[in-house]
């Protein structure tokens, strides 16, 4: 709570009274810590891949470069931690345009079930290499409708990344499009892999929140992928849950509406 005093004071008289005025900064205030805490974990998560590729470098150059195969690993660590410093800072800038509503929606009519399909094609090289099995499943009412299809392609590479990331070697994916009974078009992407724990579930469209912030890590993750994913279906007017059992696998469902006034477009 905030107070401020203000004084009375009555012409020819001394102090005649106080106004005090009580204000709720709860919001404020909440806003604040979030803004503290992104920007904490921004600069966390930044410096953590610097400080390795720097101790790596520094491993090369005090005689590591002289060992063709300590060189060739200490490289390619170095590789990989930049790459995952590129995708946290593309990330970010996907968010903070997300954000500010800069980066506006544009739609064009676009068929599902070729969507689902090119979804599988960019990970079948992933897939094919852990034996995971895809399978997609289009109702026969769902056809086509009008979304920003490169923003739902990153919807959906970001839930299929994470649905092979966080599923072992011969594991099983489903990627279905039915129409809800909202009449909302309804994509599920189900995995059977390690699953969250309930007590994480309610946190884990967070920024930065994961369930295990090492394994993220050495997947490759950002901690971004679901709060994107989130931020571009709330674009579109749409919604996004997550199911998940522990060691039974996660379900990711979202819904896009259909424009109003195009009927049968779906
Ligand atoms: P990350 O880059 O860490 O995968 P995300 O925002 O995409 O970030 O996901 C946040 C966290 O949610 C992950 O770190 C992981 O703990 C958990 N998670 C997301 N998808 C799945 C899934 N399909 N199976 C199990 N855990 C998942």
């Amino acid at each position: 709570v905030r107070i401020t005093f203000t004084p009375i004071h009555r012409r020819g008289e001394g102090l005649n009274g106080i106004i005090a005025v009580l204000q709720d900064v709860t919001d404020q205030e909440k806003l604040e810590q979030a803004r503290r805490e992104f920007v904490a974990n921004v600069s966390h998560e930044l410096r953590t891949p610097l400080t390795t590729i720097k101790s790596y470098l520094e491993a090369l150059d005090d005689g590591a470069i002289e060992e063709p195969q300590l060189a060739s690993r200490f490289i390619s660590v170095t590789r990989s931690e930049t790459e995952r410093m590129i995708r946290l800072v593309t990330d970010l800038l996907h968010l903070s345009r997300l954000d500010s509503k800069q980066s506006l929606i544009h739609k064009k009519m676009t068929q599902v079930s070729d969507m689902l399909d090119e979804v599988a094609d960019r990970f079948s090289f992933q897939l094919r290499q852990r034996k995971i099995r895809i399978h997609i499943q289009v109702d026969p009412d769902v056809t086509s409708l009008l979304i920003d299809r490169d923003k739902i392609d990153q919807v959906l590479d970001n839930l299929v990344s994470n649905a092979i990331k966080y599923t072992g070697d011969e594991g099983a994916i489903q990627l279905s499009a039915r129409r809800s009974n909202k009449n909302d078009l309804e994509i599920t992407v189900q995995d059977n892999g390690i699953g969250i724990p309930k007590k994480d579930l309610a946190r884990i469209f967070e920024r930065f929140y994961r369930v295990d912030k090492a394994r993220s890590r050495n997947m490759g993750g950002t901690g971004l992928g679901l709060s994107i994913a989130r931020e571009i279906v709330k674009a579109h007017g749409g919604t996004i849950h997550l199911d998940s059992e522990l060691g039974q696998g996660t379900k990711v469902m979202f819904t896009l509406p259909m424009q109003s006034g195009e009927g049968e477009a779906l």
